[in-house]
């Protein structure tokens, strides 16, 4: 473990006058599960362009490895290396004709052995599942496809840290699960790994940390489980409490559960604890 990404008192303002981001500070550490919550314009994708270096803040700092990023170009392309970056809008990643050439952009640009890169594309392109449709040109991709590819053009670089903006957003089921499933594997693999999500229910199963973040204030940061049982809290950020933690609150007001202390994280959680409790009468 240890720190791994630090941002110090960061405030953004655009150049319209728009204060984004409104003196954010926290520390995260290496291997942790973060999510960003907030409603639409509360700040996070422009956190995250400052996390990546695309935007640098006006006050405050970013340090990686205890480090503060260097923003001259060599400073950047290694910082850009480090931290990955999905935007939400995969149009507005993906710009290469191909999907072999989008992917191999990043790592050739990095100066990596011509036979290396395409080694790792391939691997990569395996992994997340893009081989059926390495052939086709980008701009004729599926939405759920050209997520795949703007992930694909990260992880190639093997980041250190990953930041992934609304990543299911306009995704169908199938494919918000497919994305799940390589952000787990991220995880598995040692990567930091930050989402920005609307999707409560999922950031209340998933995350070690949570984020809120409101007109570009920091508002909460915790774990879920302390966070999401503070009802006018989560209201008040424009935000609904998780299902579980809605219904586990609800049942235990109205008495039908009882005595249970620690709050179920899953449905089935939940589902037991209703099962034991009518055991418990019926002894
Ligand atoms: P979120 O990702 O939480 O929806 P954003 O970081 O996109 O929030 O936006 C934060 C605030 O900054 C909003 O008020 C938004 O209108 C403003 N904003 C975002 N991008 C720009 C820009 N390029 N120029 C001016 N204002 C912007
Ligand atoms: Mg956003």
């Amino acid at each position: 473990m240890g720190e791994i990404i630090c941002v110090q008192n960061c405030s953004y303002q655009y150049e319209d006058g728009t204060k984004a981001l409104k003196n954010i500070s926290f520390s995260i550490q290496k291997g942790e599960k973060v999510v960003f919550l907030g409603g639409n314009g509360s700040g996070k994708s422009t956190l995250f362009l400052c996390m990546n270096g695309i935007l640098r803040p006006k006050k405050g700092k970013i340090l990686l490895d205890g480090k503060p990023i260097d923003y001259n170009r060599k400073g950047l392309l290694q910082h850009r290396s480090r931290v990955g970056i999905v935007f939400q809008e995969p149009d507005n990643q993906l710009f290469s004709a191909s999907v072999y050439q989008e992917i191999s952009f990043g790592i050739l640009n990095m100066g990596i052995e011509k036979e290396q890169a395409d080694a790792a594309v391939t691997k990569i392109m395996e992994e997340l599942e893009i081989t059926p449709f390495q052939m086709k040109p980008v701009h004729c991709l599926s939405g759920g496809q050209k997520k795949q590819v703007a992930i694909a053009d990260v992880l190639v670089m093997s980041p250190n840290i990953i930041l992934l903006d609304e990543p299911a957003s306009a995704l169908d089921p199938k494919h918000t699960k497919l994305v799940r499933r390589f952000i787990d594997r991220m995880v598995e693999k040692g990567m930091t790994v930050f989402v920005s999500t609307h999707d409560m229910d999922y950031a209340y199963e998933w995350a070690d940390k949570v984020i809120i973040f409101k007109n570009g204030e920091q508002m909460a940061l915790g774990k879920p489980k302390e966070l999401f049982v503070q009802k006018e809290l989560i209201e008040s950020c424009n935000l609904m409490q998780p299902t579980v933690v809605k219904l586990f609150q609800s049942l235990c007001e109205h008495g039908i559960l009882t005595g249970i202390t620690e709050i179920p994280k899953t449905m089935e959680e939940l589902e037991q604890c209703l099962i034991a409790e009518k055991e418990k009468h019926n002894e």
